[in-house]
């Protein structure tokens, strides 16, 4: 088992001289402050430079990385992050601009968000895009935003609702409520889509858009989408796309060919930029061309055969970020595309269906699959038989796999779906790990029948080991008071 680390305050040795405040070049705005203004007395911890690297590093190695083993987050697309992305985001030319540099002077910088708006267009079938949005969720504030506006300007202030299904993602309700919106369910049918009947029972003149994920939460493409947003359309309601499942799509359908208005993309989930932890990410907005004057600006145009941030925009929302969005999530997401190229992108949607599908097929004797249909780039299983004949839950099976070296699968979600585990291996894992993953998702089901008193405790193997997950959520301690030590 892996040890838990002192903090570094813990490892201090006061006097131990070991740290140094630099007054020389880079430091010398030190010697600008007045004296009285100075504090002498510094109470920061003094470890050795080899100890605070191994503090880090160990530090480092506590947590579970996709870099470290296979990470089946459904959702979440935890793919493998190419590790050029980070190269060509660290080169100095990008790396060290002001984002006030004047326009004429970073002209690569913004034809690369250029090229990239261009290429999210075509891959979106969208009009315009906006590199802004710095989260799927931002970018669902963003759209609904939009929305609003585009009801506002019309003189429509009675479009009040966005309906969406009742396996929407929880950002979804969050995002509509806060853009000031009422939500409205709609139910999902025994093929995991929207239940037409329900829909034409709940859509009404006040609706001002629906939103949707397609595929869906439950790795379902939709097969009606056409016909829904034809109902939508009728209303001059608009339809939100959550292109956080693109994975499963890129290169094969366009949301734009769908029927859809707006849509955000997760570049740190479909495009291979790192995330997780809260990190930056990044959630660009397309929309048709009867929204591009919503858009936030600035916008990057071309004029003259220059590249320029365009704020001309009539009935632009504003900004929904400082400056132009998370610039170096943007120039991974750029590199990963001219490395696929059109073929590649297509590709690696067709092998993160085919891996979910690999993975579906071996595990449903065992783990019973709600909707028995083929699955998109994600599946949806249900432990609640095992858990009705051997008291085991979704939560302890996941606990299992982390003894096993894996991530644990996506937990309780859908809600639709009871004890569920939602699996999405995306296209960078190879046959042999997911073999290995389907042998230990089979031998965690013959332990819940054989040796489920031990499937409680897991698991033993993780630094932190079973945690009592109500007193973490309801009395957590996060703060450190060096003072209680
Ligand atoms: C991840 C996800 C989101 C939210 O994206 P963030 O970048 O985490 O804000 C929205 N919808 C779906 C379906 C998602 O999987």
């Amino acid at each position: 088992m892996k040890k838990l680390e002192k903090l570094i305050f813990e490892k201090s040795v006061q006097g131990s001289g070991t740290y140094r405040v630099s007054t020389s070049n880079s430091g010398a705005i030190i010697n600008e402050i007045p004296d009285n203004l100075k504090r002498q007395d510094f109470d920061f911890p003094e470890v050795p430079e080899n100890e605070v690297m191994r503090h880090f590093l160990k530090l480092s190695r506590l947590n579970f990385c996709v870099d470290e083993g296979f990470y089946p987050l459904g959702s979440c697309t935890m793919k493998y992050n190419p590790k050029i992305n980070e190269r060509v985001a660290s080169l100095e030319g990008f790396n060290e601009l002001h984002p006030l540099v004047p326009m004429d002077k970073c002209q690569g910088s913004l034809r690369l968000m250029y090229e990239l708006s261009d290429y999210l267009k075509e891959i979106l079938g969208m009009d315009s895009v906006s590199l802004q949005p710095v989260a799927g969720a931002s970018g669902e504030m963003t759209g609904l935003k939009i929305i609003r506006e585009y009801h506002k300007v019309k003189g429509n202030l009675h479009k009040k609702i966005i309906i969406m299904p009742d396996s929407a993602h929880g950002t979804n309700p969050a995002s509509a409520m806060m853009a000031g919106f009422e939500v409205r369910e709609v139910k999902s049918n025994d093929r995991g889509g929207v239940d037409i009947e329900n829909l034409k029972s709940v859509i009404d003149d006040n609706v001002a858009g629906f939103m949707v994920t397609n595929p869906n939460t439950l790795g379902l493409y939709d097969e009606n989408i056409e016909e829904i947003a034809a109902l939508f359309h009728e209303k001059d309601a608009l339809l939100y796309y959550d292109g956080a499942n693109f994975n499963a799509i890129m290169g094969k359908v366009k949301p734009g060919d769908m029927g859809f208005d707006i849509v955000h993309l997760n570049l740190h989930k479909t495009f291979a930029t790192p995330h997780g932890g809260g990190g930056p990410g990044a959630g660009p907005v397309g929309v048709k061309s009867k929204l591009s004057n919503f858009l936030p600006v600035p916008v990057i145009s071309k004029k003259d055969n220059k590249y320029i941030l365009d704020y001309s925009l009539q009935n632009s929302i504003g900004k929904v970020h400082a400056f132009y969005g998370n610039f170096a999530v943007l120039i991974k997401a750029y590199t990963y595309i001219r490395m696929l190229g059109k073929d590649g992108l297509r590709k690696s949607s067709e092998y993160a269906v085919l891996n979910a599908n690999y993975i579906m097929e071996r595990l449903k004797d065992k783990y019973s699959v709600p909707y028995k249909r083929t699955c998109m780039h994600e599946f949806v299983i249900s432990a609640k038989k095992i858990k009705k004949e051997t008291g085991i839950s979704a939560m302890d099976i996941a606990k299992a796999l982390l003894d096993k070296g894996y991530h644990a699968p996506t937990m309780y979600f859908p809600l639709i779906v009871e004890e569920a585990l939602m699996i999405e291996p995306t296209e960078t894992e190879t046959l042999t790990t997911l073999d290995e993953f389907c042998q230990a998702m089979i031998e965690i089901y013959n332990m819940c029948y054989n040796n489920a008193e031990e499937m409680h405790s897991m698991p033993k193997n993780t630094p932190i080991t079973r945690v009592d997950d109500v007193k973490a959520a309801r009395n957590p301690k996060i703060n450190y008071y060096k003072a209680k030590l």
